[in-house]
This record gives C-alpha cells, sequence and structure tokens, in this order.
C-alpha cells in the first residue's frame, strides 16, 4: 500500500460527519453506559454494510447511542486524536446539531458539548478546527432555521448547509441560506452524488452553496462543468463513500481522473470514515494507487483542500505557504 501522505504538505479534511466518524468501540461503551443493546456485529467496528438499510440502521444506532453531554465530548475529543492520526491539519466537521437537540429535548447541549470536545482535542492533538452544521432537505424548514440559530450563537461554526436525500428539494430552505449568508457564515450543501446536474444547478443558484459536497454527477452536463469551474466551486469528493453507497461501481471507475481533467477543483476526502473504514491517508493512497497519481498530484489535492477551506487566513497562511500573498478565493455570484 502506498503512504503517500508522509510527503504531503498539510492537507483539510473538508467533508466529515462527526456522527460518522465515531470509533465502534466507544459506541460500544457508551451504549452500555446508556442501558442501550449494542449489535454483537458491530463491536470491533469488523462490520462493513452491504444496503442502505445497513447504513441507515448504523447512522440510527449512533444517534441512540449518543445522550449526554459526555457522549459528544468523548467522542470530539477522539475525533480530533483520529484527524491527526491520519495526517490532517485543519478539519471542518459536519454535525446534525439541531436534529440532536430536538431528539434529546434541549437544543444547545450537543452542540455546546461537541465545541468543548473540539476545543480540549484541537488542543491536546495539535488540530485547527472549525465546524458545519447540517440538516437533512427530508425535515423541515423549521429545523432549518433552529440550525442557523445554533450557527449563530458560535463562532467556531463557519457554516451551514443541507445533506441528507438529494431527492427532497433545496427550494424550500433558500431563505435560511440566503439569511446565513447575510449573517456572515458560508453555505455548503450536499449535491449531485445521488441526484444529477439539477440538484447542483439549485444548491447554486437557490442554495447559495461555495462548495459542493459530491458533486461528482456534475459531468453529466458540460454547460454545468465549465460555470462551476469558471466561478472556482471546489468539490469535496469522498470516493470510497461513493462506491460504499452504490452510486460509482468501483474505485477504479471513480470520475476523480475525469473532475480534475475538466479542470474543476477537487478535494478529498471520507465523509463517514468509521462507516466505510477508511481514513483521509487512504483515500489519498487508494487514489494514487487506482490511478497512478504522483506525489506532486497528491501535493495538489493537498494545497486545494486548504484552498478551499473556510479557514481565517491566517490558518490558510500557515498551513499553505505562499497562500496569504495569493488574493483570496471568493466564488463569483450569478
Ligand atoms: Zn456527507
Amino acid at each position: 500500500m502506498v503512504e503517500p501522505m508522509t510527503e504531503l504538505p498539510p492537507v483539510a479534511h473538508l467533508h466529515v460527519h462527526l456522527e460518522s466518524a465515531v470509533r465502534w468501540s466507544t459506541l460500544a461503551e457508551i451504549a452500555t453506559d446508556n442501558g442501550i443493546d449494542f449489535p454483537d456485529h458491530l463491536r470491533g467496528g469488523a462490520h462493513r454494510f452491504t444496503s442502505f438499510t445497513d447504513f441507515f440502521d448504523q447512522n440510527h444506532l449512533v444517534r441512540e447511542c449518543l445522550r449526554r453531554p459526555a457522549d459528544f465530548h468523548r467522542v470530539a475529543v477522539e475525533f480530533c486524536a483520529d484527524q491527526v492520526a491520519q495526517g490532517v491539519s485543519y478539519v471542518e466537521v459536519s454535525f446534525t446539531a439541531a436534529a440532536h437537540g430536538e431528539r434529546l429535548g434541549d437544543l444547545g447541549m450537543p452542540l455546546a458539548a461537541v465545541l468543548d470536545g473540539l476545543a480540549e482535542g484541537g488542543e491536546r492533538h495539535g488540530l485547527e478546527w472549525n465546524v458545519i452544521l447540517d440538516t437533512s432537505r427530508r425535515r423541515s424548514v423549521e429545523r432549518a432555521w433552529r440550525t442557523l440559530d445554533l450557527a449563530r450563537k458560535h463562532d467556531r461554526v463557519v457554516a451551514v448547509g443541507l445533506a441528507g436525500d438529494e431527492d427532497h428539494p433545496a427550494t424550500p430552505f433558500a431563505a435560511v441560506f440566503a439569511e446565513a449568508r447575510e449573517a456572515g457564515l458560508h453555505v455548503v450543501h450536499h449535491a449531485g452524488e445521488a441526484a444529477g446536474p439539477a440538484s447542483i444547478r439549485e444548491a447554486l443558484d437557490v442554495g447559495l452553496t461555495e462548495r459542493l459536497g459530491h458533486g461528482i454527477r456534475v459531468l453529466d452536463d458540460p454547460d454545468l462543468t465549465a460555470e462551476v469551474r469558471e466561478r472556482g466551486i471546489p468539490l469535496e469528493v469522498c470516493p470510497t463513500s461513493n462506491v460504499a453507497l452504490g452510486f460509482v461501481p468501483s474505485f477504479a471507475e471513480h470520475p476523480l481522473p475525469r473532475l480534475r481533467a475538466a479542470g474543476l477543483t477537487v478535494t478529498l476526502n471520507t465523509d463517514i470514515p468509521e462507516m466505510i473504514h477508511t481514513t483521509l491517508r487512504g483515500e489519498f493512497a487508494a487514489a494514487a494507487e487506482a490511478f497512478g497519481w504522483t506525489s506532486a498530484d497528491l501535493a495538489d489535492l493537498a494545497r486545494a483542500s486548504v484552498d478551499a477551506s473556510f479557514a481565517h487566513p491566517g490558518t490558510k497562511a500557515r498551513l499553505m505557504p505562499g497562500a496569504a500573498a495569493r488574493a483570496p478565493r471568493t466564488p463569483s455570484w450569478p
């Protein structure tokens, strides 16, 4: 196995869901503490899901287990350790804060505990971080407003956005994201993974997204591809996740090389790492092996991730020497 990350400059991890990055061993302990049945086949994390039903079941289990402030705090601290262990310098971690808050009858608690844990873990392990609050397209517009309210209360929340089933339109949420941008927050939506170019068009024009969570189906529309390239909208590509969820037949057949050949800004990410047994280091290694990419290619991807991040310019400059001297990346709006 190639281990190219040792030769890479610092890398930013832009698309990773905290709930899908919890160690299975930790989840099993938390389940015991909270009196929740934990399936034996998931102890040790050896299970690999084989269907969407499995995926949803595992997601449901994670939600069931995380209940107390200490649970959220612990997984956030461990998340920092795990990111640093895989070579990540800066992370933008997605968290579905309002869903947990509503489930537990205390809207602010889960996010407050996660922010505390990230502060502690980031300090202890030397990780720079910010948070993206996502909300599912399948859920109510009211929940999206509550998500925005939470985001506005914490300066380490840098962005909000839509995740979940892309067959549900973004348009009903338009006012939420217009206000988010008014408030100085960034916006980033999942689009162009399960659904086609129309979902990307909607995420850009109506949802005001500044990056594309996935976005791999942009290539189905040459005009849209040209627009995304010209506007400098980065793609958060998560190849192993795409394969695991059945959107792409195999890693070797992933459109990653075609996305890069089209001149798009591509970043590599894990999305749901503990669910699919991957790491960011593993994604870089797999891409190098599958596509014959050199360390220069991988360094380009790493630099693109820092450039595409919502990190403070000072953080970017530290992570990417020379970045401060360049014009900041500002997406252009139609
Ligand atoms: Zn995702």
